[in-house]
């Protein structure tokens, strides 16, 4: 059976409109939540540079939503795994507020789950091929009820992310996000290599160092966060795309369906609004590289995340980096292969209306 998608375009409308006719269109997915319920809202403010996240004032109006049906909402995160303001909870929710993001702009509490240092992080058995156990907060295994808001981007190395990405990065704790990333190291293209000193300031874990006026990665050292590669301005730091990328997109899919299994009543919001080549989490000058294009919403994750991307690439694949077409492809369909949801869907909903 084919998965609903609702999809509202922007069609050069405001924003804010846009946000509110889709939630009036998805109803039947919103009543679901009980009243006095606990919906947890997972978003991310991004980092401290990033321009394109989904702003506040459009949080405010689905909390509003959701609090006229007697829910209790709250806005969450977790901490990441490389440096920057999000490492722990202090800083990252002094960087949420200065983006706006305060109960008094957002209407309800942001929360960072997985505790002052990343600390709270509980093990789940799940039986894939590439992962025997996820690690994600405490607030995963008494969870109910989730919207997953996601703000649809590039991505360094799964090419797109929306949902699947939100969920399985975003709802894993830190030890959890590093173990999706493991497989991937990437090597110095000395050549290229400037000895900038950017990427070895940059790493969280010190495997990058200086040999021979170039820098280095101890593989042995490297936990595979992506984080010199997205620093890099010389094009010197590599990835191994066919291999290493696979391996992550797949370990993404599995986390995504172990924390999902969790948790009982789920809706999946992809906003295309401000679509950069860079996810959130990547500071500094990140182009749009389409125009905006509305709003999709279903309780189907790998449906809203195929139909949004079909949407997104009618013409040309956008998303795919340095020519390499591939790692998001090969998300989708080893999510369908496991279950995570359908590839099979059916756009409904004002396709055309702003
Ligand atoms: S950021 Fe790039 S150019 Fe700079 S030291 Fe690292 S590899 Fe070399
Ligand atoms: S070498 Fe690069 S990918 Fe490995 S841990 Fe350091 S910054 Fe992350």
């Amino acid at each position: 059976m084919k998965s609903e998608v609702f999809f509202r375009s922007i069609n050069e409308g405001k924003r804010t409109e846009c946000l509110k006719k889709s939630l009036r269109e998805i109803d039947p997915l919103l009543s679901q939540f009980r009243k006095g319920s606990f919906v947890g809202i997972k978003m991310t403010v991004g980092d401290e540079k990033s321009t394109g996240y989904i702003k506040p004032e459009l949080v405010r109006i689905l909390v509003n939503n959701l609090k006229r049906r007697g829910i209790k909402p709250f806005v969450f995160d977790t901490n990441v795994i490389y440096k920057g303001r999000r490492q722990n909870a202090v800083d990252h929710l002094n960087l949420a507020y200065r983006k706006g993001f305060t109960p008094g702009n957002i209407g309800c509490p942001y929360i960072i789950a997985d505790s002052v240092f990343g600390t709270d992080s509980r093990t789940i058995k799940v039986d894939f091929k590439n992962i025997r156990e996820i690690r994600v907060p405490s607030l995963v295994k008494v969870l109910d009820d989730l919207i997953v808001l996601s703000h649809i981007t590039g991505h360094i190395m799964s090419g797109y992310a929306g949902s699947i990405k939100n969920v399985a990065m975003g709802m894993a704790s830190r030890a959890g996000k590093q173990v999706q990333h493991s497989s991937l190291k990437p090597a110095i293209n000395a050549a290229n290599c400037t000895l900038c000193g950017c990427c070895i300031e940059t790493c969280p874990v010190s495997a990058i160092s200086e040999h021979s006026r170039k820098a280095f990665i101890n593989s042995e050292v490297c936990i595979g966060c992506g984080e010199c590669i997205a620093c890099c301005k010389f094009n010197a730091v590599k990835i191994n795309w066919q291999e290493d990328t696979s391996i992550f997109a797949e370990r993404t899919v599995e986390y995504a369906y172990g924390i999902l299994s969790q948790i009982k009543r789920k809706v999946f919001i992809n906003v295309a609004f401000d679509i950069t080549e860079e996810c959130d989490c990547i500071s500094g000058d990140d182009p749009v590289i389409m125009e905006d294009k509305g709003i999709f919403a279903s309780g189907d994750i790998l449906a809203v995340d195929k139909a949004c991307y079909d949407l997104l690439s009618e013409t040309k694949d956008k998303f795919a980096r340095g020519g390499k077409i591939g790692t998001h492809l090969h998300q989708f369909k080893y999510a369908g292969e496991i279950g995570l949801g359908s590839l099979d869907y059916e756009l409904v909903g004002a396709l055309r209306a702003g």
